[in-house]
């Protein structure tokens, strides 16, 4: 990894996705630091900058079209591609057990669609290299098939999505589709959905399943082409997304996302991932 090694880190205008801007930084790459809102993106660049950390800001909502289109444009010009794109950005609003029809299509808008949108987005730019490129996924333990505290109550379709045979695209959305749906008509709470944080949890759910999915997709891609994609758990984190409640700081929630970015040799793939060990999906 060397400062011509280009990653891509969304949301990174604060929290997790900050410390991973600037941890990958600090590893002497070149970091492309985006952020929905331009002030907020521009202002986390600077201080990176005046640290003397090789930062580029570029605006980018993953929820938007015109954002992403633009946003790979201007890659695309600018720098001919990625070595590593890092989705991190994501909402949470539910504290509780509720589930209002627009906070769940929001969370699982962002969480799943967005990062999906990204991920479809960036891997044509993904540039060739001995290593292979990196896609890491911030996920949640939430989002876990088999939690003990916390999972799908509907044993055939938690099978459906844990078996590689029947997992596909159109499973996942139709998943998350349905969830949306029950939500809408009040028919959400029948025991089927995770009890946790329910609509972030299928979001995230959603983000573990299709990286799974899209490992196995990318796998027959030949030496020097390679991709290699993962999803991890930060922990509980000290961010605004938990209101400072976890019990690490982002420093450390970072650290397995930048630790799978720059693995060095023998890289995994489709693996979900915590304190740099690999977890159950
Ligand atoms: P923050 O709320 O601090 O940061 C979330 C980031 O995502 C912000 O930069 C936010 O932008 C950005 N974002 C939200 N929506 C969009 C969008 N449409 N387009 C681009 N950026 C967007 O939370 P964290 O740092 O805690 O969360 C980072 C990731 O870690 C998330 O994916 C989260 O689900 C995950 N995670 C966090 C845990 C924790 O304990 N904190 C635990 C498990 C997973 P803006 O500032 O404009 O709102």
């Amino acid at each position: 990894w060397c400062s011509e090694t280009i990653a891509v880190v969304t949301g990174a205008n604060r929290g997790i996705g900050y410390e991973i801007a600037r941890q990958l930084a600090l590893h002497g790459l070149n970091v492309i630091l985006t952020s929905r809102d331009s002030s907020n993106g521009h202002e986390a660049t600077e201080v990176l900058r005046e640290e003397g950390l090789n930062v580029t800001f570029h605006q980018l909502d993953i929820l938007d079209p015109v954002s992403i289109q633009l946003f790979t444009g201007w890659l695309q010009q600018n720098y001919g591609g990625i070595d590593i794109l890092v989705n991190n950005a994501g909402v949470n609003f539910n504290l509780g057990s509720d589930n209002s029809v627009e906070f769940a299509e929001k969370v699982v808008a962002t969480n799943y669609f967005g990062t999906k949108s990204m991920i479809e987005s960036m891997i044509p730019l993904m540039k060739p290299s001995a290593l292979g490129a990196r896609i890491v996924n911030v996920s949640s333990r939430l989002g876990r098939l088999n939690g003990r505290r916390n999972r799908l109550g509907d044993i055939t379709l938690r099978q459906q999505l844990a078996d590689e045979d029947s997992l596909s695209e159109e499973l996942i959305d139709r998943t998350v589709n349905n969830f949306l749906e029950q939500v809408k008509q009040g028919s959400w709470a029948s025991g089927v959905w995770p009890q946790m944080f329910t609509d972030y949890s299928v979001s995230k759910l959603a983000v573990n399943a299709y990286t799974r999915l899209t490992a196995k997709t990318l796998s027959n891609r030949s030496d020097g082409q390679k991709i290699h994609i993962n999803c991890y758990c930060p922990g509980w984190v000290k961010t605004a997304m938990t209101g400072w409640a976890g019990n690490i700081p982002a420093e450390e929630g970072a650290d397995t996302g930048v630790w799978l970015a720059l693995l060095p040799s023998q890289p995994v793939t489709g693996i979900f991932f915590a304190e740099r060990r690999e977890i159950s999906f």
